[in-house]
């Protein structure tokens, strides 16, 4: 600690920032003066009041934050130097981790495969979109969105410039991508703070991009998912710039996937490499059949927004199956067809996007494969399962499909989260949609 504390004067920081998820995958911060951070708060913390966050009952919610001094990085707000650090969450009654803190969640789920591995190693890709404007409303006489950005869309009159076109953006090259420069300054924030980045580039729709990180270990590629949203925002916003990782910002457009890559090492070994089908272990095999059999429930984590649904839709490479493939774009799990080496072999979890909370949904993804692994599960157990098509369908297969997550999810915060997601799925249900007046004005 003290070491940290040096590293932290050694930089001249006058702030310390804390920052913590809530339920749904938002990081908070509070920022202490460095005269008021000391060696004391990663023992005693810093109060605060945990039902804002959604994950405490508002009669017990006084809690406490514990920096996690490993996450300690460093970013510059308006030319000042501040230290940042991830906490976790503990209740300040009896001064243990919060059963409901998704990082504790987390943790617990990586201890939890111990007997199988040694840690699960994630790459994430990282697709979102950049607009110059955002206009919404939804006043009862007043229903519409507006989008603006730069390379413009399909539908909107562009003349004397370069447009990247429809569905026309993938890997495309200066000057249709409008972005490069937004994308290095993006890049080189998150090498700053300690993010490794295997490379970015124009994503298939117009002002869509997409960043990718390099393996990581588990814990630490699940922290990356917070830093990563909140580096590619800040860096935006300096350039003028908003992004949404909303999973189909627009309508008959590429939707924003984050597709998880993944493989489990045993002994500094990738127990996911082996001698089955597509040259993967045994293992790894009941792993994506465990994964592909729980998706449905998994999906009320990791696809956790009606917004969610309208992405996993034929036609924009989003997964519409449960099912795997080699190469297939249209799986929820894809064997990259590209990757020969064995320490690299790994599956690709498609179906997952970035409205998620990271540590619930990564969480919940490896509870399923790991179910598959104890249970020798055998392909065909996965076979003819369809995916949810709305995130109350999602509920109703996290309702019926929970016992996988027993030991590491506490039976309140299900129902409290299935609760929750229903509401949003009502209130959405109960806007009268523009599309409908095109639909029934007339009946
Ligand atoms: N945007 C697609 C998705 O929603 C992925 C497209 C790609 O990475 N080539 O998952
Ligand atoms: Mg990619
Ligand atoms: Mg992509
Ligand atoms: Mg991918």
């Amino acid at each position: 600690m003290r070491q940290v504390i040096e590293e932290i004067d050694r930089r001249g920081c006058k702030f310390v920032d804390l920052k913590v998820v809530d339920l749904y995958g938002r990081w908070r911060h509070v920022t202490l003066h460095r005269e008021s951070f000391s060696e004391e708060i990663f023992e005693k913390g810093v109060g605060f009041d945990a039902s804002n966050l959604g994950y405490a009952s508002v009669t017990k919610s006084d809690m406490i934050l514990i920096p996690d001094a490993r996450t300690l990085f460093f970013e510059k707000i308006e030319n000042e130097e501040i230290a940042s650090f991830i906490c976790d969450v503990y209740s300040s009654e009896n001064f243990k981790p919060s059963e409901h803190d998704p990082r504790f969640i987390f943790k617990k789920a990586i201890e939890y495969i111990s007997p199988i591995a040694d840690d699960i190693k994630l790459s994430i890709e990282y697709e979102f979109h950049v607009f110059s404007r955002v206009r919404y409303s939804i006043q009862p006489n007043l229903i519409f969105l507006e989008t603006d950005s730069p390379e413009g869309f399909w539908n909107s009159s562009q003349s004397g410039e370069y447009f990247v076109g429809r569905k026309k953006g993938y890997h495309r090259e200066i000057p249709f991508d409008n972005f490069m420069h937004l994308r290095n300054a993006i890049v080189s924030e998150l090498e700053n703070v300690g993010v490794s980045v295997k490379y970015h580039h124009h994503e298939v729709g117009s002002s869509q991009l997409e960043i990718e990180t390099n393996f990581e270990s588990a814990l630490k590629a699940a922290d990356w998912v917070m830093l990563v949203k909140h580096v590619v925002r800040k860096i935006a916003k300096q350039s003028g710039f908003l992004v949404t990782f909303m999973p189909k910002p627009l309508y008959n457009e590429a939707g924003n996937g984050m597709h998880i890559h993944q493989y489990m090492i045993k002994d500094g070994k990738n127990i996911f490499s082996g001698d089955e089908l597509h040259g993967l272990s045994k293992t790894c095999h009941q792993y994506m059949t465990g994964l592909l059999k729980h998706c449905p429930a998994v999906m009320a984590f990791s696809n956790p927004t009606t917004n969610s649904y309208r992405r996993l839709v034929p036609g924009f490479e989003a997964p519409t199956n449960a099912s795997f493939g080699l190469a297939n774009r249209n799986a929820a799990v894809r064997i990259p067809g590209y990757v020969k080496d064995h320490s690299e072999k790994r599956i690709e979890f498609r179906t997952i996007d970035a409205s998620c909370n990271p540590y619930l949904a990564i969480s919940a993804m490896i509870l399923a494969g790991v179910d598959g692994i104890k249970k020798k599960m055998k392909a065909e157990e996965s076979s003819e399962l369809s995916l949810p098509i709305d995130l109350s369908k999602a509920c109703d297969a996290l309702e019926e499909d929970r016992e996988f997550l027993k030991e590491i999810f506490p039976d309140s915060l299900i129902q409290h989260w299935v609760q929750t997601k229903r509401e949003e799925y009502r209130y959405i249900s109960s806007i009268p949609h523009p599309a409908e007046y095109d639909l029934y004005f007339d009946v």
